[in-house]
């Protein structure tokens, strides 16, 4: 931590920060300039909040010069996470695609959209049984029966399946269905429901929440590394700005920021970022030129009577035209798909 004092600081003011530093167990490396002052506090634990030196008298400014969060950093683990669930690997060179619709409907939907998924080449079926809606009169889900329906689909055609839990009391029911646990944008703060998902052994995938930065974010997975489970990938789902022509703004550079700061495989939804069938392809595409390690995306193949975003929803053959464009960026910029 790096702490600028005020030009006009006290000889007393400095004294007393050094002291508050002291006390909190940092050794200190000052330096003296014509003008300035500079503490440089060293032994700063991840929790730390630096308010506490930043509201003293005479303080200009403060810094962190670590990251907050620990377990989640690169400089914690240099190497990238793979996460092994079967023979599918997510972070590996080779980029996995997950798609599916947004809801499990009915048997017959689940099926039919899963045979597209498994002959597009992807791995992993994506549908929700228990949906966190903005309204509480929008179709909430079929529950276990949606589970049951989509376990026997992605066992029928081979692939993975991930699904979302929105509360602890879920946790047992949805983990004797699914290979890997979807937290929901809503829930990226739900602290209490990170904890537990730490203390499973299923891979997890963190949406980013509505309006976290990617530092709240990965702080979000720190509460799941910490807590037992090292299988998280971090999943970038677009966020809220003033633009209203999207549903939400797509953070592209979020995939190479959390490459920099984290060892943690970076999966991106186009379909939840944008909102609108005609830019999920395209941002599909630059989120594999992003260095995506995986891309979730929903497809219907009747998207109007889709019972959640069938907007957003890819048709069976857009989506499999689209999977083959990726397979072409992919291998230009050195990944298999
Ligand atoms: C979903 O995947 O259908 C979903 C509700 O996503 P998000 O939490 O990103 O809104
Ligand atoms: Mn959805």
């Amino acid at each position: 931590m790096v702490v600028i004092l005020k030009n006009n600081a006290t000889e007393t003011q400095i004294e007393n920060v050094k002291k508050h530093l002291e006390d909190f167990g940092f050794q200190i490396h000052e330096s003296r300039g014509e003008v300035k002052t500079i503490l440089g506090a060293i032994g700063v634990k991840p929790g730390f909040d630096i308010r506490k030196i930043k509201i003293l008298d005479g303080v200009a400014d403060v810094y962190r010069v670590t990251a907050p969060f620990k377990m989640a950093s690169r400089s914690f683990k240099e190497d990238n996470t793979i996460i092994e669930i079967g023979n599918v690997k997510i972070g590996s060179g080779e980029i996995v695609l997950m798609a599916g619709p947004c809801s499990i409907e009915s048997e017959d939907q689940i099926f039919r959209l899963a045979k597209v998924v498994a002959e597009s080449g992807s791995k992993v079926l994506r549908g929700g049984a228990f949906k966190p809606r903005t309204s509480p009169y929008s179709f909430q889900g079929l529950g276990e029966e949606g589970l049951k329906l989509m376990r026997a689909a992605a066992d029928e055609f081979g692939l993975l399946m991930v699904t979302e839990v929105m509360q602890i009391s879920q946790i047992e029911l949805i983990g004797k269905y699914t290979d890997i646990f979807q937290v929901g944008a809503r829930n990226m703060q739900n602290f209490g429901l990170l904890k537990e998902l730490g203390k499973t052994n299923i891979p997890v995938m963190l949406k980013r929440g509505l309006a976290a930065t990617i530092e709240d974010w990965l702080m979000s997975a720190e509460y799941i590394l910490a807590n037992g489970n090292a299988d998280v990938m971090l999943c970038e789902r677009g966020i809220r700005t003033f633009e209203t022509y999207t549903r939400n703004t797509f953070d592209l550079s979020a995939i190479p920021v959390v490459h920099e700061k984290s060892h943690l495989p970076v999966v991106a939804d186009p379909s939840h970022a944008t909102g609108y069938r005609k830019q999920v392809a395209p941002m599909a595409r630059a989120a594999v030129a992003a260095g995506a390690d995986s891309l979730i995306i929903e497809i219907h193949d009747k998207p109007e009577e889709a019972l959640s975003d069938g907007p957003q929803a890819l048709l069976p053959n857009d989506y499999l035209s689209l999977v083959q464009e990726l397979k072409v960026i992919a291998k230009a910029i050195g990944r298999e798909l």
